[in-house]
């Protein structure tokens, strides 16, 4: 029989309570949207006019870098906005562009049962860096979802049919060097080739499925909670400054996924002592220009109706983090700049992550160290 570890229960792990469905309207990007106290912070962030400067990282042409890398989402996605649409799309004529294979075909039981490898290889033939199995938990749904139109925000169901039993999570890196700008405009481009990327990725992974005779809806951050499901098919842990971290880029990625009836074998949780240095490290809530990140330990303590109730994770403040972008004119990444799990694979690094979760009680040398190189600094 097999035995489940503390691993294996996926993002329940960090679940202390009962988890009612996470409205959507409260995620931090739609309150401007209809929350009354976040109307001047929506007009700042959403509408006001954002002026170059002479600073490095806030010229015109790092605006520029900016509004390219966000193009694929911008103009053939809107995961932001709430996806549904271009890349995102939910539905599909069946019609095959080229090769002209008729409509209709589908593969053969037997032959969708060994699929998950080929579905993975897809993934990362289109592009992401990493790619994970998992069944869906129906808890991670949004319920309702919220959609910005060009009318404004509007609720709307969320009508993912029950035969969606499983879902491809995948990550995409982030440029490395571009982050270590951060907060400035060339690591905002890094977010948004992320962006742009998921849209590309999950929508090409979402028509491959939909050619193998089954069902695929691709999501970026629109219709459920990525960082649960990433969690669940095992591309990673929850970490104090509230993001995925993963062995392969730490915090260094972005994420989306596509839902599907295709049967596939979920591939297993992991942990691999990012809880455990969390605990002793607090770089990320140090550099936080905001003060969003939590020093203490984690709670089930919220800051406010963007956080999920009957979850114990350090809960980010994301009222303050949006304010300093609006204040910024671009977005952050400090919190990922700064993480020790950031950093490239190389051989030490690869040893000191083997080390992180073989040996924690080396993780204040480790942490140590990280600062002695100067890890994390700002270099623009
Ligand atoms: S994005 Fe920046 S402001 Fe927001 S939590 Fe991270 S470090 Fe703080
Ligand atoms: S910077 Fe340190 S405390 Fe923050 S997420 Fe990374 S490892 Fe955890």
């Amino acid at each position: 029989m097999k035995s489940f570890s503390f691993a294996d229960r996926g993002a329940g792990r960090y679940v202390v309570g009962p988890v009612a469905p996470f409205d959507q309207k409260n995620e931090m990007f739609k309150r401007p949207w209809w929350d009354p106290s976040m109307a001047d912070l929506g007009e700042k962030f959403y509408h006001a006019p954002v002026m170059p400067r002479d600073q490095a990282g806030y010229r015109l042409k790092d605006f520029s870098l900016v509004n390219a890398a966000w193009r694929v989402e911008n103009e053939m996605a809107q995961g932001v906005r709430g996806g549904r649409m271009g890349l995102y799309d939910w539905t599909w004529e069946g019609k095959f562009n080229f090769p002209r294979v008729p409509a209709g075909l589908k593969i053969s039981d037997d032959e969708a049962c060994h699929i998950t490898g080929a579905v993975k290889r897809a993934a990362t033939l289109f592009g992401a860096s990493l790619a994970g199995t998992c069944k869906l938990d129906r808890r991670w749904l949004y319920k309702p979802a919220y959609m910005i139109t060009p009318d404004g925000g509007k609720v709307t169901d969320n009508p993912i049919p029950d035969e969606f039993q499983y879902a491809v999570v995948i990550a995409v890196e982030m440029d490395y060097r571009s982050i270590q700008t951060s907060p400035s405009a060339p690591a905002s481009a890094a977010t948004g080739m992320g962006y742009s990327k998921m849209a590309f990725v999950s929508g090409l992974l979402a028509q491959y499925i939909r050619g193998l005779g089954y069902r695929a809806i691709p999501c970026g951050n629109d219709t459920a909670c990525s960082i649960p499901m990433a969690i669940d098919a095992g591309l990673g842990e929850i970490a104090r400054n509230g993001l995925l971290v993963t062995p392969e880029f730490g915090p260094r990625v972005r994420l989306a996924k596509v839902l599907t009836d295709l049967p596939l074998r979920p591939d297993r949780p992991i942990t691999f002592g990012v809880w455990n240095f969390c605990m002793i490290c607090k770089k990320c809530a140090k550099k936080c220009p905001s003060r969003s990140i939590m020093h203490g330990d984690p709670t089930e303590a919220t800051h406010n109706i963007s956080n999920r109730e009957g979850v114990r994770a350090w809960h980010i403040n994301a009222e303050t983090c949006l304010a300093f972008w609006a204040k910024n004119g671009t977005d952050c990444a400090n919190c990922i700049r700064v993480c020790p799990f950031n950093k490239p694979s190389g051989r030490v690094h690869d040893l000191v992550r083997w080390g992180i979760y073989h040996a924690p009680r080396l993780n204040p040398l480790f942490l140590w160290g990280d600062d002695q190189m100067g890890y994390g600094k700002r270099k623009i």
